[in-house]
């Protein structure tokens, strides 16, 4: 088959499927190849019920002797199945299946397969599949790819398509150089393809996983590299004055700046004045103070004639950032106009932002995505500062630049990794990094505890707001869920309603809710009105309130260990001593290992490696570490190595040949080209 195919190609494939599949992005024979798996299931070999482990996927042989009973009765209608056994109660149980009856018929025998389960004393098997025994013969053992599907899409249609492929494999995948491959040990792109869909081993998956990671590092560290060689320097067109202006800033500042802060703004200070526009990032773990520098870039900008604009990634942390500003300027006597500029507002609030930026040179501006939209026109935009940047892609963060003037462009991110990574991630930019917290903030005091503290962690939040402060208590679930166990914002507000019988205001923050919904909420906790917020992890982006000094996440064992850096990074940020509980999931009797982790250190890049450390590599995809840099494959924690030596070879490439005009080079050009995003300025 030719790779550039369309899918129509593929027997079974007709328009309607076609259109479903364009859904996921996949056009052509290419793409369904590169189309790659989010897991793989496993059949285990079959068990007997009784020597089954709770927690794991299992499979049971049975003769069935009483067909599956329905209790219509109940909102979800679940069907459940006794499996005989002399040790201790256990059931197949399915949950919204009222028609399982029909499948499952007495005097047969199936093998059912799910997961293992204890609730009660008593063992489930969730949702089990249901199998032929021969069938299930077949694929035990095997590893069948899972891959994410559209509504109309089935599973298995996707997998038979990949196969018909696999029957008329297109040539010419493989485009990197022998010497490239056998120097990095990777194994060849068919080989790669093959097993990353339908691995014959774990071993082989991870060999195939590899291979990708390293294509995807050594591509992307190919694009940056022409991109920064394309991209001319743009000339600094502003002026600002010599007249301590900035000093002054910081005089006025309600606490003195760390000398890693100091640094940073000198750094961009000098900057600003070069000849050249700045590309600059700032790195440095949460609370370390980087928003604050960016007000003061900002600032600076303001007083010399021109607009600054931050862009943050949430509706709520915009809000916050354009409190804080607007109450620093009422504070220091700066009348500028700073403007709110978010999807949230209404009609005539936006059209008076939108006046504002586009007739009032000087103005400080704040807003999330809204601010790169059309119809946005600025005025004399200066600065751009996107803060955590890793939420927001390359290509955003050029459409804002290019609103203005080519102005200069700072970059915050609090995604902690070494400087050696960042210069290859963030090759286009210069970097500061802020390594040190403020002096009058105490390290938050953690702890991993389980059920049984239960009690004790609630009268110590309750102590907590006794003495005037506030909790945040951290739910991965909405609401109550049938499908997964754990707790729930709605569910778990009530109950700390009751046990704190009403004494403290309890509000509440997910995801689901509107933005004005949340903001209010935001801002209610911000003034203290709320004392106690629960929240899904919708928080654990640059949320700001010093007045918080505990924090309990729930079913911490859940969560990668970079995400709960950051959420436990809500804390600590005045000069309060802060606190937080890591609570783990019910039947968890003993303090996970990993978890401990969070109490050795806080340090984000330790906590991450030694996450992945703990993990080994058969978890290859698991819990991401924290969904930061948008490769597929690759993982700039885990994957660290292969990173760099996939950077230098890129590097080296492009030292010998700039152009990519090498004959041997030409497959690696074409191969570029493929993936390059539409908006992409770089000439092949
Ligand atoms: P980041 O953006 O790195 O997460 P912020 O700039 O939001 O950190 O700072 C976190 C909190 O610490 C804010 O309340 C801020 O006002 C305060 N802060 C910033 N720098 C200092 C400092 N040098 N000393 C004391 N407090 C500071
Ligand atoms: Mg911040």
């Amino acid at each position: 088959m030719d790779a550039n195919a369309s899918i129509l190609e593929i027997k079974g494939i007709g328009k309607k499927t076609a259109e479903l599949f364009e859904e996921l992005g996949v056009r052509t024979i290419y793409d369904l190849l590169h189309y790659f798996p989010r897991a793989y299931e496993q059949y285990p070999e079959i068990s007997a019920p009784d020597n089954c482990e709770p927690g794991k996927m299992a499979a049971f042989y049975l003769h069935v002797q009483r067909a599956p009973s329905v209790n219509t009765r109940s909102a979800y209608k679940t069907a459940v199945m006794d499996v005989p056994s002399q040790r201790r109660r256990i059931r197949l149980i399915w949950f919204r299946i009222p028609y399982i009856r029909s499948l499952v018929k007495k005097g047969r025998d199936y093998v059912f397969y799910g997961r293992f389960v204890e609730k009660d004393n008593i063992f489930y098997l969730e949702q089990p599949k249901i199998f032929d025994p021969m069938k299930y013969e077949q694929l035990s053992g095997m590893m069948q790819p899972v891959y994410s599907l559209t509504k109309g899409l089935s599973m298995n249609l996707v997998r038979n398509s990949i196969r018909r492929i696999f029957g008329d494999m297109p040539h010419d995948l493989e485009y990197l150089p022998d010497e490239i491959r056998r120097g990095n040990h990777l194994v060849d792109y068919d080989f790669a393809i093959h097993n990353i869909h339908f691995p014959d081993s774990e071993k082989d998956c991870i060999e195939a996983r590899r291979r990708f990671a390293f294509d995807e590092f050594f591509l992307f560290t190919l694009q940056m590299q022409l991109t920064k060689k394309q991209t001319v320097m743009e000339e600094n067109t502003f002026s600002f004055l010599d007249d301590g202006y900035m000093d002054e800033l910081i005089k006025q500042l309600p606490f003195s700046l760390t000398s890693a802060q100091q640094r940073t703004i000198r750094e961009v200070e000098e900057d600003m004045r070069a000849p050249v526009v700045m590309q600059r990032l700032i790195q440095g773990d949460v609370g370390s103070g980087k928003t604050a520098v960016a007000f003061l870039a900002m600032l600076f900008a303001s007083h010399n004639g021109y607009q600054a604009a931050i862009m943050a990634p949430t509706d709520v942390l915009a809000r916050q950032h354009y409190e804080k500003l607007s109450s620093f300027c009422r504070r220091i006597g700066v009348s500028v106009p700073v403007v709110l500029l978010t999807g949230s507002l209404k009609a005539a609030q936006k059209k008076e932002a939108l006046s504002v930026i586009a007739n009032h040179p000087g103005a400080l501006i704040v807003g999330t995505h809204a601010l790169i939209q059309e119809g946005v026109d600025f005025c004399s935009l200066a600065l751009v500062v996107t803060d955590e940047q890793h939420r927001f892609g390359v290509s955003q963060r050029k459409a804002l630049a290019r609103k203005g003037m080519h102005p200069h462009v700072l970059v915050m991110s609090a995604t902690p990794i070494p400087r050696t990574l960042a210069i290859i991630l963030y090759g286009d930019l210069s970097i500061s990094v802020i390594d040190e917290s403020p002096a009058s903030r105490l390290p938050v005091k953690s702890c991993v505890v389980t059920q049984n503290y239960r009690r004790k962690a609630f009268s110590f939040i309750a102590g907590q707001i006794d003495q005037g402060h506030q909790a945040y208590i951290v739910c991965p679930l909405v609401e109550a869920s049938e499908e997964m166990d754990g707790e729930n914002v709605q569910d778990y507000s009530q109950m700390l309603r009751s046990v704190y019988d009403c004494r403290y205001t309890v509000g509440v923050l997910h995801g689901r809710m509107k933005p004005e919904e949340k903001n209010r909420i935001m801002e209610q906790f911000l003034e203290n009105k709320i004392q106690i917020l629960v929240s899904t992890t919708v928080i654990e982006v640059g949320v700001d309130v010093p007045n918080a000094t505990v924090m309990m996440i729930e079913n911490a064992d859940r969560y990668g260990l970079a995400q709960l850096h950051q959420l436990r990074g809500r804390v600590g940020r005045g000069k309060d001593q802060s606190y937080c509980i890591f609570m783990q999931s019910h039947g968890k009797q003993e303090v996970n290992p990993r978890l401990e982790i969070l109490n050795q250190s806080n340090d984000g890049f330790f906590i991450a490696r030694e996450d992945l450390k703990l993990r080994g590599p058969g978890d290859f995809f698991g819990i991401r570490q924290s969904g930061a840099f948008s490769f597929q494959v690759g993982d700039v924690y885990r994957d660290m190595d292969l990173l760099q030596d996939a950077a230098s070879a890129a590097m080296q490439i492009i030292q010998e040949d700039p152009n990519l005009q090498d004959l041997e080079h030409q497959s690696i050009k074409r191969r570029l080209q493929r993936s390059l995003p539409e908006d992409f300025d770089i000439q092949l």
